[in-house]
């Protein structure tokens, strides 16, 4: 038995004990056939997960968590001569940004309030302006807030004007219904803690196969963050260019068994559940939430602290921790805020019971109820 600790941070995610028995394994040096055969069918999984067609995309594996994939797709899908384009209202399109920043990229950072959705109208307008844009990047589900991008209308626009758009969906794929064809991505992304359920240290770009055979010829900007040279390697030996992290790949192994036995639509319907009693457990405490409720993604609630002298993230946060729930502070720079998240093998009856001891927490505390705001 392995206490069951509830997560409710943005990844990662609560387990189930099956995904973390399966890395107890026999030792394995990773470059035998039997664990590329694995990593050969985790790769065509992970096409089946956003519906892409497995003759026009391609999955690449990579050892590093999610923030590796923005950097790979960045760094090694700009030609030679052309700017990239960032779409950003929130914290992880502004990471993608200082990628750019830090490899010195020609880049446009597109910036709309945190609270919004990007204006598709001024989105068009900078492609126009700018013809020499060949590469844009968003967020899917902006994790910083819980704002979700309206990914298949920027990437019908993307694709008017001709650039390439990369989507990151290290928050939102395996959770919400994600279609690459119709949802107009050419490049998608997450790593395996999140969604899938699995452990930390494996991520994945799914993408096209032509875009990445083009940029072969593109400028080499990182040499372990390359995605032509690792797509080139699986393709060549089925294994990882250098060390996969072995243990990881199991667990997802079994997590991937778990998603497809689960169901798109039933998982969907079940973080949909979870997203719905933490919304009920904090309209009843009088807890406001940052994003209007029509943009939420589903999967993530960014809560304003109250306006209450007796209010102490940490202290709530400890106090919840040491009772088996894990409770996340906000990344918005400008407001104080807290995350409290729907993603992992969690039930609405676990947020039942959590908001029990988070009740708890706040009269041990003297935390007025309902939540004071001015
Ligand atoms: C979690 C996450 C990442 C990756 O963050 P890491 O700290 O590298 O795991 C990237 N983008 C989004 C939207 C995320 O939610």
């Amino acid at each position: 038995m392995i206490k069951r600790n509830v997560l409710l941070n943005p990844g990662p995610s609560t387990t189930t004990d099956t995904v973390k028995m399966a890395q107890i394994v026999p030792d394995i040096c990773p470059r035998e056939h039997e664990f590329a055969d694995m990593m050969k069918k985790m790769r065509s999984d992970l096409l089946k997960v956003v519906h892409a067609d497995p003759s026009e995309y391609t999955s690449v594996l990579f050892c590093g968590s999610g923030t590796l994939n923005i950097d790979v797709c960045i760094n090694s899908l700009l030609p030679e001569g052309k700017k990239v384009m960032i779409i950003d209202n929130g914290a992880y399109s502004t990471r993608a940004a200082e990628i750019c920043e830090y490899y010195g990229l020609p880049f446009i950072d597109l910036k709309f309030p945190v609270d919004e959705r990007p204006d598709l109208e001024i989105v068009e307008k900078t492609l126009k302006e700018n013809p020499d844009i060949a590469l844009v990047h968003t967020t899917h589900n902006e994790t910083g807030t819980g704002i979700l991008n309206p990914i298949r209308e920027i990437g019908a626009l993307v694709h008017k004007y001709g650039a390439v758009f990369t989507v990151d969906t290290t928050s939102s794929l395996a959770m919400r219904p994600i279609n690459v064809h119709e949802d107009n991505i050419d490049f998608c992304m997450a790593s395996a803690q999140k969604g899938l359920m699995a452990m930390t240290g494996l991520s994945f770009v799914i993408g096209r196969k032509d875009i990445i055979e083009k940029s072969k010829d593109y400028p080499k900007r990182s040499y372990y963050c390359n995605l032509f040279l690792q797509y080139d390697y699986f393709e060549r030996t089925g294994e990882m260019h250098f060390t996969p992290p072995v243990q990881t790949i199991y667990a997802t192994r079994q997590a991937l068994m778990e998603y497809f036995a689960e169901g798109e639509e039933n998982k969907w319907a079940r973080h949909t559940r979870v997203f719905n009693a933490i919304h009920d457990g904090l309209d009843k405490l009088g807890f406001k939430d940052v994003i209007k409720r029509e943009w939420q993604s589903g999967l993530v609630v960014s809560v304003i602290y109250p306006n209450d002298p007796n209010w102490d993230f940490m202290k709530i946060h400890d106090y919840c921790y040491e009772r088996g729930f894990t409770i996340y502070p906000g990344k918005i720079s400008d407001m104080n805020t807290f995350r409290l998240c729907a993603l992992g093998a969690i039930d609405a009856k676990d947020i039942e019971d959590f908001f029990v001891v988070f009740e708890e927490a706040l009269k041990e505390y003297n935390v007025a109820i309902p939540a004071k705001y001015q």
